[in-house]
C-alpha cells in the first residue's frame, strides 16, 4: 500500500500547468514496496524492480557477422588480391579449431572466430581459383565483418535500469542473458467508480433522463493498458455517509482510487465532501483544455484522483494526471510524452497560458509531409471525436493561434499509454 502524506498534493498557485502537475506527482508519489518474480513470458509491460546487470557479455563470444572466409589481419592483402589455401570450416553452433597462419577458414554467420583469425571476407567478395585457393581482394579493414564478444553489451554493465517498463525488446535482452525470470514491482490495485445520479450502468435499465456510464469502461481499459489490476466499483449515487464509509473500505484494499464526475467547482457534490470526511482533498485547477479541476485526495495514505465527467476531459486528464501517478506508484522511470511535429491543416484560436489538446485526424500528403486535420466539432462530451480521430494535437501554453501550415505537436492515442 502506498503511504503518502496528507498534504502531498497541496499546491500553492491558482492554476496548475500540466508540466507542473507531472513534476509534482513524480516528486511526491512514492513506489509501492512489494516486488514479485515473473517468468519472462509474463514480463512484458511490467516494471523492473532493480537494475539488471549483464551476467554475460553480448554476444557471449566473438563471431562472424557474415558467410565468408576468416583470416588473420596481419595476412590481409594490401595492394593486390592474394590467394590463400583453405584450411577448415566452421559453422554456427560448432566449435572452431585454431587457424593455421597464412590460411583462410570457411566460416558462416554466427560461427565462433577460429583462434588466430580476426577478419572475415564476405563470400560475395571472394573467388576460388583453379587450384581451389581462395582469392581475397585487397583493401579490407582489419577486424571487418566480425562481432566482438561484448560489443553489444559488456558483462557487468547495467543492461536495464530499475523502473524500466518492460517492452518486448527488453524481455528479449533478459532472454539473451539466459534468464528465465524477472523481479518486477507488483501490479497496482486500482479502484474505479463513476459518480452521478444521471448515470445508468450498461446492462441495467436506463431511465429517460439518464445516460449509460461510458467513462468507467474507458478508464478501466486505460488502467489495464498501464498494467493495473482494476476493481470495478460501479456507480456511486450522491449520498455522503455511505460514500465516505465505502471510500474508506476501498482505500484499505487498493493503491489508488479513481473517480469520474462531480469535480466541477461550486457544485453541490458529495464525493468531495465524502473524501473530506475520511481524508484530505485538494482541487487542482489545471491550465488545460479540455479538463476542468481535478480532485486530488489522500485517504489513509492512499491517493485518490477525481477526474471530470465529460468523456474527453476525463481522457485528457487521465493522460496527464493518472498516468504519471500510476507510473510513480510503480516506480517506473518518468516517460514524458513527446509529440511529433506535423503541419496544421486548420485554423484555431486559443487563450495563452493554458495547454490545449485538439482531436485531430492525421494524413500523409503526397509530398510525404504529415498533416493534422481538426475534428469538426469541439464539445468535450463528444465520444465520437475520440473514436474517429487518430490522436491529439498539443498546443503549448504560449500559443494563441494556429494557422494552416504551422508546425504543431501530435500525439498518437497509442503512444499515450
Ligand atoms: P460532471 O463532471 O459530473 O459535471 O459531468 C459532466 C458531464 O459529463 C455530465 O453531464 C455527463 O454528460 C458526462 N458524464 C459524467 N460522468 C459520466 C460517465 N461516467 N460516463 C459518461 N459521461 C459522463
Ligand atoms: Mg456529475
Amino acid at each position: 500500500m502506498a503511504q503518502l502524506s496528507d498534504d502531498c498534493f497541496a499546491f500553492g498557485g491558482p492554476l496548475m500547468a500540466v508540466d507542473e502537475a507531472v513534476r509534482l506527482i513524480a516528486e511526491r508519489v512514492t513506489r509501492v514496496a512489494d516486488v514479485e518474480t515473473v517468468s519472462l513470458a509474463d514480463g512484458d509491460g511490467r516494471i523492473l524492480a532493480g537494475d539488471l546487470v549483464a551476467p554475460l557479455p553480448l554476444p557471449p563470444f566473438t563471431n562472424s557477422a557474415v558467410d565468408g572466409y576468416a583470416i588473420a589481419s596481419c595476412d590481409l592483402p594490401h595492394e593486390t588480391a592474394r590467394s590463400f589455401p583453405l584450411a577448415g570450416r566452421v559453422q554456427a553452433g560448432a566449435a572452431a579449431n585454431a587457424a593455421e597462419r597464412g590460411h583462410a577458414v570457411r566460416i558462416f554467420t554466427g560461427a565462433p572466430m577460429p583462434e588466430g583469425t580476426d577478419t572475415v571476407f564476405m563470400q560475395e567478395d571472394v573467388s576460388i581459383d583453379d587450384a581451389g585457393r581462395v582469392v581475397l581482394p585487397a583493401g579490407l579493414r582489419p577486424g571487418a565483418n566480425v562481432r566482438p564478444a561484448g560489443e553489444d553489451i559488456p558483462q557487468g554493465t547495467v543492461a536495464l535500469q530499475a523502473g524500466q517498463r518492460l517492452r518486448p525488446q527488453d524481455v528479449a535482452l533478459a532472454a539473451a542473458f539466459g534468464l528465465t525470470e524477472l523481479e518486477v514491482v507488483r501490479r497496482l490495485r486500482v479502484a474505479v467508480f463513476s459518480t452521478g445520479d444521471e448515470l445508468a450502468s450498461p446492462g441495467t435499465p436506463r431511465r429517460a433522463p439518464q445516460l449509460f456510464d461510458s467513462n468507467r469502461f474507458m478508464l478501466m481499459a486505460m488502467l489495464k493498458r498501464l498494467g493495473c489490476d482494476v476493481s470495478d466499483l460501479g456507480i456511486l449515487r450522491d449520498e455522503r455517509v455511505s460514500l465516505a464509509s465505502g471510500l474508506k473500505q476501498v482505500a484499505s484494499r487498493h493503491d489508488l482510487i479513481l473517480t469520474t464526475g462531480g469535480v466541477s467547482t461550486g457544485e453541490e457534490d458529495h464525493v468531495k465532501s465524502a473524501v473530506e470526511s475520511v481524508g484530505k482533498l485538494v482541487l487542482w485547477r489545471m491550465a488545460i483544455k479540455p479538463g476542468r479541476p481535478v480532485a486530488m485526495g489522500i485517504i489513509g495514505g492512499v491517493p485518490l484522483i477525481g477526474l471530470p465527467g465529460n468523456p474527453v476531459a476525463s481522457f485528457v486528464t487521465f493522460v496527464h494526471v493518472v498516468r504519471p501517478t500510476v507510473l510513480a506508484l510503480l516506480g517506473a522511470k518518468p516517460a514524458p510524452l513527446i509529440p511529433m511535429p506535423v503541419r496544421a491543416a486548420f485554423s484555431y484560436k486559443k487563450k495563452a497560458g493554458r495547454r490545449e489538446y485538439v482531436r485531430v485526424f492525421l494524413h500523409k500528403r503526397e509530398d510525404g509531409t504529415l498533416e493534422a486535420q481538426k475534428f469538426p466539432r469541439e464539445g468535450a462530451g463528444l465520444l465520437s471525436s475520440l473514436v474517429e480521430t487518430d490522436g491529439l494535437a498539443e498546443l503549448e501554453e504560449a500559443v494563441t493561434r494556429v494557422e494552416p501550415g504551422d508546425s504543431i505537436g501530435f500525439l498518437f492515442y497509442a503512444s499515450l499509454l
